[in-house]
């Protein structure tokens, strides 16, 4: 059989497996644990926030989108499905549809996989301390994104496009973060991240003027709303320590201690 080898053997392996992925692909996985990739050292801290427009915010203000289905794709993908309705039970044409249609989604898996990997590698070398919001918390205390009291604008129609994607792509991140950048990944508690102003620390749920924007009615600092969320996000992060020293911030992560000397900064 005739095979490609996409990367070398690491040292060490024991073990791997053959899979036949839905597009017919094959493959073959070596089982190695590779090195968690070292801390810059830094005591930088990022504030990660999964956004609904794009994949992922960070507290520095740039916003990473992870490539998925180009807009042609998708509207392909849209046809296919149609015709798989309509195609007779057991014909050859409903196979080939079939074919096709799974054939679209594994480049766009593969796509997203290729993303979690390059973000998740990029921010464990550049951060000491890597902040994301507590998933489990999270999903019980905000909707899509926005605020189930003050939805933002079109959250159904971009949430509903885009939410199943986001969400797998946002799991797979974290879980990255956490084999990559054993110990610097923090999970803070993301109550409020989403109305609370990272300037002044009010919290209002109006100052979320739409999906994309904030707006502090307080003191007017307005920012991109995902950004905006990450800035708490990483302000929890650091506040814990703050907290430790006696400090009055009560937003703290949810399980690891950070650790104090990285956050001095
Ligand atoms: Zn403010």
């Amino acid at each position: 059989m005739r095979f490609r080898w996409s990367r070398a053997v690491p040292e060490g392996v024991k073990s791997y497996r053959i899979t036949r992925d839905t597009a017919g692909r094959w493959h073959v996985a070596f089982a190695a644990v590779p090195d968690p990739i070292p801390a810059p050292g830094t005591g930088e801290v990022v504030g990660v926030d999964r956004g609904v427009a794009v994949a992922a915010a960070l507290s520095t203000g740039e916003m990473v989108s992870a490539s998925t289905l180009r807009e042609p794709e998708r509207v392909r993908l849209l046809r296919l499905l149609r015709m798989l309705v309509r195609a007779e039970r057991g014909s050859n044409r409903r196979d080939k549809v079939k074919q096709a249609i799974a054939r679209l989604k594994t480049r766009e898996v593969d796509r997203r996989k290729d993303w979690v990997e390059k973000t998740s590698t990029d921010l464990a070398r550049r951060f000491d301390v890597i902040a994301v919001e507590d998933l489990k918390i999270g999903n019980m205390t905000r909707s899509a994104k926005g605020t189930i009291e003050a939805p933002g604008k079109h959250v159904a129609a971009k949430a509903g496009l885009n939410r199943s994607i986001l969400a797998a792509g946002w799991g797979q991140l974290v879980q990255r973060l956490v084999h990559k950048a054993p110990g610097q990944v923090v999970k803070v508690n993301p109550v409020y991240t989403s109305q609370r102003c990272s300037a002044c620390g009010i919290v209002d749920a109006k100052s979320r003027e739409s999906q994309a924007d904030f707006r502090c009615r307080s003191c007017g600092y307005a920012c991109n709303a995902d950004v905006n969320a990450a800035r708490n996000i990483r302000l929890a992060a650091v506040g814990h320590t703050v907290d430790a020293r006696g400090g009055d911030r009560v937003a703290g992560p949810a399980n690891r201690e950070p650790q104090p000397v990285l956050l001095s900064a």
